[in-house]
């Protein structure tokens, strides 16, 4: 399985590509991740995109593009494979066409005010990534992972300032891609408000299961 999951900034993109994950076996794809790994590592990547993403602006596609394509030459991708926050753009997802044939592409579709909340609250482990929210799914411990016991942090980029700018790059650069590939037959749209549990049926059942 080939699946694109598409939808704004704090949609639930990366908490139900989790489960996706464990239940099918397959990578997912997080270009964010990817980026984030980049800059705790200091790489040359890392020092090129910090700014850009604590600005809430995108990665210049050639970059994001190389990035991606290389990450699915690997092995692990033989079975398929989730992106998660790839492609954003149309140049994006017009070379992904050129490298690959998708099987669906799910639009998260989630309010704006439900999108704020959920940014300013969420924590991520600074260990395994796990992602909480601090109303919402807070972990046991205050600021302590559930799962390995590592520190929780706020993504710089999780400011009010940077919140608006992501939603505005979002409405302007990635919106489009629902046109693009509803055209192309494989767009399936996701209500992404209420719980990860809720939200992970109505998933379920899109899918076919
Ligand atoms: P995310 O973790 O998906 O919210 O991504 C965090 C940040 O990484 C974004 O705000 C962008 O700055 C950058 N980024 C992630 N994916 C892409 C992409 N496909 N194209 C350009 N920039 C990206």
């Amino acid at each position: 399985m080939k699946i694109i999951l598409l939808g704004p900034p704090g949609a639930g993109k990366g908490t139900i590509a989790e489960k996706l994950k464990q239940e099918y076996n397959i990578p997912q794809i997080s270009t964010g991740d990817l980026f984030r790994a980049a800059i705790a590592n200091q790489t040359e990547l890392g020092k090129k995109v910090k700014s850009i993403l604590d600005a809430g602006e995108l990665v210049p596609d050639e970059l994001t593009i190389a990035l991606v394509q290389e990450r699915l030459s690997a092995p692990d991708t033989s079975n398929g494979y989730i992106l998660d926050g790839f492609p954003r753009t149309i140049p994006q997802a017009e070379a992904l066409e050129r490298f690959d044939t998708l099987d669906m592409v799910i639009d998260f579709r989630v309010r704006d005010g439900i999108i704020i909340e959920r940014l300013a609250g969420r924590r991520v482990c600074s260990s395994c990534g796990k992602v909480y929210h601090i109303k919402n799914m807070p972990p046991q411990k205050d600021g302590v992972c559930d799962t390995c016991g590592g520190a929780l942090y706020t993504r710089t980029d999780d400011n009010p300032d940077s919140i608006q700018q992501r939603l505005k790059t979002y409405r302007e650069k990635t919106e489009p891609l629902i046109a693009f590939y509803s055209e192309r037959k494989l767009l399936k749209a996701l209500d992404g408000e209420g719980s990860v549990e809720v939200v992970w049926e109505r998933f379920k059942k899109l899918l076919g299961n």
